[in-house]
């Protein structure tokens, strides 16, 4: 190579450097252009006291109504008319089937499309024989000056009692709202996945009475600290939930003629049962980098230490590599593409008898935009030909995507990113299900965001054992309800 050719290029890759370090260090945190939060007082004494109360009442629900005890849902309303006096006198309450709740707060402008504030009443269980390894007991609400101690203390009378605390303080306030408010408080989330729930029951009251909500905020998305040392320091990363994904249980046999297992067949109905299994494994649903990914990668790309940005500062053209990447990932992987998890089979019921029917089920996570009917498509494709019987036993289709460029949206981002720089607000998709989809007939604008701040080992306790609330993180979180209502009802 001649020496000309040798500075040019030498020349062009420093220039092109350059440009990337100063791109680099503009790659940061979007602004809010809105003034700082004025302050919100909140009495959390009286809160905390409110969530003990709250999770002391076992209000468990069973997939099976006979078996769920409503006379502790009678007990928590009447706690909730004492503890809450003026949202007693000044709100409408309503109970729909046994234990649902809908309180509408009237506002100055019946023209205007009112908001809701969803939360479930229900927890789950506490599994039999655990009971001992809970540091304080699960129905006990114990405040140890600490945490908030019991069932249902992250999921979600945290949250349901944080919304109540922020209205009630507001009415305190003489503050009048301009657009109707609707809290919606079902009483089966955790085992409602058919199409006769709780949150059915309520959204079907307000179709029929021709009400459109402007916007719902529900359980789902979480603020989570963040700490990857050289990478991201000291961040919280708020992620609002703008999409859930689907969810089947789907059973695949394979019908066989059985028979001794002295003279068997070169393939039992379990053999070729594997084969399809193997081949749903060996053939994923494609992986997809949706908007809300390229956003929410974005977002985490700003808030990287300044030589992680010289990379992520390139994010659109690094795609098709962090596609690939991605993809390696189950965690990453399971926000790009629908997920088969192949979870129980069955076969024969002795060791020397041949199956008559060999079965597999099989776990799905549908992507928005997937269906079960595509799922099971994708089952015949794998089967190739093979006979299989295919049975769908339980399933709740993916929600729609709403827009991250909406109202309800840009109000839930300016007040994260207004309480701290350290925020990262990011759109991302929710793994599980929530009753937020079940509104999507008289809704567009559906968000996934509990104000908490707790850290993953503290997450993993919700629907497990030692399920506790950090105290610290209550005042905010009804500071943050508050602020959010007085905005999302404006006009
Ligand atoms: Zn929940």
């Amino acid at each position: 190579m001649n020496k000309a050719v040798k500075y040019a290029i030498l020349g062009a890759a420093g220039a092109l450097s350059a440009v990337n370090a100063v791109r680099a260090a503009r790659f940061t945190p979007k602004k809010t252009d809105q003034a700082a939060l004025p302050e919100e007082t909140v009495d959390v004494e009286t809160a905390c006291a409110h969530l003990s109360r709250a999770i002391s009442i076992p209000t468990v629900s069973y997939p099976e109504k006979e078996d769920v005890d409503f006379s502790q849902f009678d007990l928590f309303h009447a706690f909730l008319d004492e503890a809450f006096p003026l949202i007693h006198e000044k709100l409408e309450k309503e109970i729909v089937e046994e234990a649902n709740l809908i309180y509408r707060w009237k506002g100055r402008r019946s023209d205007l499309d009112p908001i809701a504030l969803l939360a479930h009443q229900d927890v789950v269980p506490v599994s039999e024989g655990t009971e001992p390894d809970w540091t304080h007991p699960p129905f006990s609400g114990c405040n140890d000056g600490e945490y908030i101690w019991g069932r249902g203390a992250l999921d979600m009378k945290n949250h349901l009692i944080g919304v109540m605390e922020a209205v009630e303080a507001l009415l305190a306030e003489g503050f009048v709202p301009a657009r109707d408010i609707y809290l919606l408080f079902a009483q089966d989330e955790e085992v409602s996945m058919s199409d006769r729930g709780g949150a059915k029951c309520m959204m079907e009251v307000l179709r029929a009475r021709g009400i459109h909500l402007d916007c719902i905020i529900d359980e789902g998305g979480a603020m989570l600290p963040v700490y990857v040392k050289g990478v991201m320091e000291h961040k919280c990363l708020c992620g609002v939930g703008i999409a859930e994904k689907g969810y089947a249980d789907i059973e695949i046999s394979v019908n066989a003629k059985g028979g001794h297992s002295s003279q068997p067949p070169a393939h039992s109905a379990l053999g070729e049962l594997a084969a399809v299994i193997r081949r749903l494994e060996n053939h994923p649903f494609k992986a997809e980098m949706p908007p809300f990914l390229m956003e929410m990668l974005k977002s985490l790309g700003r808030n990287c230490t300044y030589p992680v940005r010289l990379l992520t500062c390139n994010i659109p053209a690094l795609r098709p590599l962090l596609k690939a990447a991605m993809k390696q990932i189950p965690l990453s992987a399971s926000m790009m593409r629908t997920t088969a998890a192949v979870t129980m089979i069955s076969g024969s019921p002795a060791a020397n008898v041949l199956p008559q029917k060999a079965t597999a089920t099989v776990n799905f996570r549908m992507m928005p935009g997937v269906s079960s009917a595509d799922v099971i498509n994708h089952i015949r494709k794998c089967a190739r030909g093979e006979k299989v019987e295919i049975n769908c036993i339980k399933k709740k289709e993916a929600s729609a995507v709403s827009p991250t460029d909406a109202r309800a949206y840009r109000i839930i981002e300016a007040l994260c990113m207004q309480e701290s720089s350290d925020h990262i607000v990011a759109p991302y998709l929710v793994m599980y299900c929530t009753d937020a989809c079940t509104y999507e007939p008289i809704c567009e604008h559906i968000y996934r965001f509990s104000p908490f701040k707790a850290g993953v080992d503290l997450m993993i306790c919700a629907h497990a054992t030692n399920e506790r609330v950090p105290i610290d993180s209550i005042a905010p979180a009804i500071a943050f309800f508050k602020r959010y209502i007085r905005k999302a009802s404006a006009e």
